[in-house]
């Protein structure tokens, strides 16, 4: 598949990425005659054609930069995306915020929640960036869906201060958040969609909803492009893991830099080395699933499948980064996978807890080889927890083993097999346990005690 990139640039470069091409053509809009879109504010950070940075990645050549500002706008919001990004710790908010991070600019972070100014004071860089006088390059984030407000001749489903947008007549309306980002996309270097309302409409365009709500790309449409020429970039998740987020939005600071290549997305924009994984693959129930093995209710530790775990289908690698400091997730944590990452949630998925119409085949598969799989595992697994010396005296001798035999019959006849297989091809050392010696100061208390014992009897008589 390819997918065009346009950039304000006479250069053009692909970049191999499996089977996928990115071809940024530079002039490839303005040759189909649709033009780019305007870039009102860019042109004095970047130049009218940007040219492609260091090494031909991309981004700035007026670097290093030093600071980029990030202009967070909430539509139909819960603003659980802002809590998930404040617990990212790789990179952590602080660090991208400081500026500590070696080759990445300073990020000035503007955020309706986060942010300690307010009112005005809060909206004028935002007016800086709409009217191009910001004199920075900015990226900008949209959490929550975008609502379908632009229908309504007056009112809105969800705003961001207030006054209009014309200075010479403000007024005290509240300003619609889908004005702000129809102000702001054009001349950002990018545009992140966070969590799963903004990358496919998520919970707040569910059937029944009166918001008409949408993506951030439905509402741009797919020929949106940054100043960069970069599509919206979507980090879905409902919340997504923060450091999904965070990484992404270092990536592409590497990116305007100059010093790193676009981070590589998937056929819908999502950063390809974070979803391309399912969730099952990496699940730590994954080999109760392998083994047959079912939970039937919350708090069960085995697969979740049959309560409702959508797992095997879902990409998302919370499986393999937790949810905060590679900690937690949703089945460390004893939850079944409902989907949250995906497009196709929550109606999709529901009812929720309910099991996956799929998982009566597979999951009726690995019941019926699992539970032969089980039984031969733990024969090996008899054998592997005896040591070698354990096989030749033929008993367990610790405390906790008391009862524990050396190998059966069947046992042995199984190890005979399986050892026949282990060693095929190759030289079976451990064979000469057989004949290593045993060792004679073993269960010495017992034999000081016996030799005491003795020593008395001899005194005795
Ligand atoms: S709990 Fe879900 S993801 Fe984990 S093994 Fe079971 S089906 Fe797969
Ligand atoms: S495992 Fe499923 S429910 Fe949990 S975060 Fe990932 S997609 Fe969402």
């Amino acid at each position: 598949m390819t997918v065009k990139i346009g950039v304000p640039d006479t250069q053009s470069c692909v970049y191999e990425q499996g089977e996928r091409v990115l071809m940024a053509s530079a002039t490839q809009a303005e040759a189909d005659g649709e033009g780019l879109q305007t870039v009102p504010n860019a042109g004095d950070v970047f130049g009218d054609f940007t040219p492609y940075g260091v090494g031909g990645l991309g981004g700035s050549t007026d670097g290093p930069l030093e600071e980029v500002h990030v202009f967070w706008l909430a539509g139909m919001s819960c603003d659980g995306c802002s809590v998930s990004v404040t617990g990212a710790t790789n990179p952590s908010i602080e660090e991208l915020l400081a500026g500590s991070i070696p080759g990445l600019p300073r990020v000035v972070l503007h955020h309706p929640v986060l942010s300690v100014t307010a009112g005005a004071g809060f909206t004028k860089m935002f007016r800086k960036a709409a009217d191009g006088t910001l004199g920075h390059p900015y990226v900008g984030v949209m959490e929550g869906s975008v609502p379908d407000d632009q229908i309504l001749p007056e009112g809105y489903w969800s705003a961001m201060g207030g006054g209009g947008f014309d200075p010479d007549s403000p007024g005290d309306q509240p300003n619609r958040v889908t004005d702000w980002v129809k102000l702001l996309a054009p001349g950002a270097a990018a545009m992140v969609a966070i969590g799963t309302c903004a990358t496919w409409g998520g919970i707040p365009a569910a059937a029944g909803n009166v918001t008409g709500s949408m993506s951030l790309t439905d509402y741009l449409g797919q020929d949106y492009r940054s100043t960069l020429g970069v599509p919206v970039v979507n980090v879905p998740g409902c919340a997504p893991v923060g450091d999904n987020f965070t990484e992404v939005v270092a990536g592409l600071l590497l990116f305007l830099q100059g010093i790193g290549p676009l981070p590589e997305l998937d056929e819908l924009g999502r950063p390809a080395w974070q979803f391309k994984e399912t969730v099952h693959r990496h699940c730590a129930r994954a080999g109760y699933y392998e083994e047959g093995r079912f939970a039937e209710m919350p708090g069960d530790q085995e697969c979740l499948v049959e309560i409702g775990c959508w797992g095997p289908v879902v990409q998302c690698n919370i499986t393999e980064r937790g949810a905060i400091n590679h900690m937690g997730g949703c089945m460390i944590a004893g939850g079944a996978c409902i989907g949250c990452t995906m497009p196709g949630f929550p109606d999709k998925f529901s009812p929720f807890y309910k099991a996956p119409p799929g998982s009566a085949v597979s999951g009726t598969i690995s019941r019926t080889t699992g539970a032969g799989i089980r039984r031969l595992r733990r024969m090996s697994q008899a054998n592997l927890n005896r040591s070698p010396l354990w096989d030749r005296t033929g008993e367990v001798p610790t405390p906790y083993g008391r009862g524990m035999s050396g190998p059966t019959t069947v046992g042995k006849v199984e190890g005979f097999f399986y050892k026949r297989l282990q060693y095929r091809g190759s030289t079976n050392l451990a064979k000469a346990n057989k004949t290593q010696p045993i060792p004679k100061s073993m269960n010495i208390l017992e034999q000081e005690r016996d030799r005491a014992a003795a020593t008395r009897g001899q005194e005795t008589t």
